[in-house]
């Protein structure tokens, strides 16, 4: 007989799958008939969490065995008695009698025994015409079975299916995932404010990366409070439409967040990998931007420029000579205007990244082209 049907979230399939098996054993052990299980297809939903609407993987769980019923006797539900005016009812998941109202302010007397006595739980058993109460030690008398435990673990197995079920979907969190825009956000939020810190970065500094930083903002690590802006929601938006219109960008690391970003939901260890998409979107859009700008000449010859921020582009190795080996870095401004610099001292930022430094306009000149600056005397700030 089927038990039960209900529906997870698939990223929970292999934990409630050890614990449905767990269940399992056990109920056996105890001399219950077998319970098995099986998983449907899985489908994806729309959920509400606090964050918004939220598409998300789920599975179907059935579970089947037999009726629980011993002695003639059905076990129906156990109750909780609180010791207040209400009492909690645990209903066997599969059955459908319908429980006497009686039992939500039951006082835990015995029918078997007929006493009053101080107790936790009393268990409902239906011969199919009548609904009686039995305190747990006299389980044994009535049933006329050996070990009580039986029916107690029966009672158990199915209490933690109901819980299985009626676990709150919101605390995914928990189980250590996290929420796909929350996590935008808050990159934007710490790339906005303290600038995308990476692995070699952090290696170099020795500050936390942007994603540990988005983690511990999540976890409320204290110290890692942000007050995030409209301007960082935007970016999370961007950084979704980005990769969700795409449908293969040909480069692995882009097509793995591309894979990831499909559901709304992210597991720990993949924080970092998302946080680091919203920085990639603004470099994309950032050199879109410039490859459309034309580029122009800046400042004048031998002008010193302070506090100018460059994104480096290239660096090419010239080869060596008599005074060591010489570089050519090329670089450009959010203008999308064309620098050049040639030096011994090769800069150590990755291309793509952004610098700021003092310049010394050397000479203008069109090269292919473009009108490029010329730089000497390049000093970072
Ligand atoms: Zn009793």
């Amino acid at each position: 007989m089927e038990l039960s049907t209900f529906s997870i979230p698939a990223f929970r399939r292999v934990d409630i799958q050890k614990r449905l098996e767990k269940l399992a054993k056990k109920a056996v052990k105890y001399g219950n008939g077998d319970i098995s299980f099986s998983f449907g297809d899985t489908v994806i939903r729309e959920v509400t969490t606090e964050y918004g609407k939220r598409s998300v993987e789920y599975i179907d769980v059935s579970v089947s065995g037999d009726a629980p019923k011993i002695s003639g006797w059905e076990f129906l539900a156990r109750v909780e008695l609180l010791g207040g005016d209400e009492n909690l009812i645990h209903h066997v998941p599969g059955n459908e009698t319908i429980l006497e109202d009686s039992f939500r302010v039951h006082d835990g007397h015995c029918d078997h025994c007929n006493t009053n006595r101080p107790r936790n739980d009393i268990y409902v058993m239906s011969d199919g015409v009548k609904q009686i109460a039995v305190g747990r030690s006299c389980l044994r008398d009535f049933l006329g079975i050996d070990d009580p435990k039986s029916i107690v673990n029966r009672a158990q197995f199915f209490e933690e299916l109901r819980a299985i079920q009626d676990e709150d979907f919101s605390g995914f969190s928990s189980h250590g995932y996290f929420d796909l825009h929350e996590v935008l956000v808050i990159a934007a939020g710490f790339i906005r404010t303290k600038g995308y810190i990476s692995k070699a970065k952090q290696a170099e500094t020795g500050y936390e990366t942007t994603g540990e930083a988005v983690k511990y903002c999540i976890g409320n690590v204290p110290g890692y409070k942000l007050e995030t802006s409209e301007e960082d929601r935007e970016w999370a938006n961007k950084t979704l439409e980005f990769f969700r219109s795409e449908s293969n960008f040909g480069n692995d690391y882009m097509d793995n967040i591309r894979v990831l970003v499909k559901q709304d939901i992210v597991k720990s260890q993949h924080v970092p990998i998302i946080s680091s998409a919203v920085i990639a979107v603004q470099r994309k859009l950032a050199e879109n931007n410039n490859d459309q700008k034309e580029s122009n000449f800046v400042g004048n010859v031998k002008e010193r420029l302070r506090g100018y921020d460059l994104t480096l582009e290239k660096i090419i190795f010239l080869g060596s000579g008599t005074w060591g080996p010489s570089y050519l870095h090329l670089m450009k401004d959010a203008d999308g205007n064309s620098f050049s610099w040639i030096t011994s001292n090769k800069l150590e930022e990755a291309e793509g990244s952004t610098i700021k430094v003092d310049v010394t306009v050397k000479t203008h000149k069109v090269y292919n082209g473009t009108k490029q600056t010329v730089l000497t005397r390049v000093k970072q700030k």
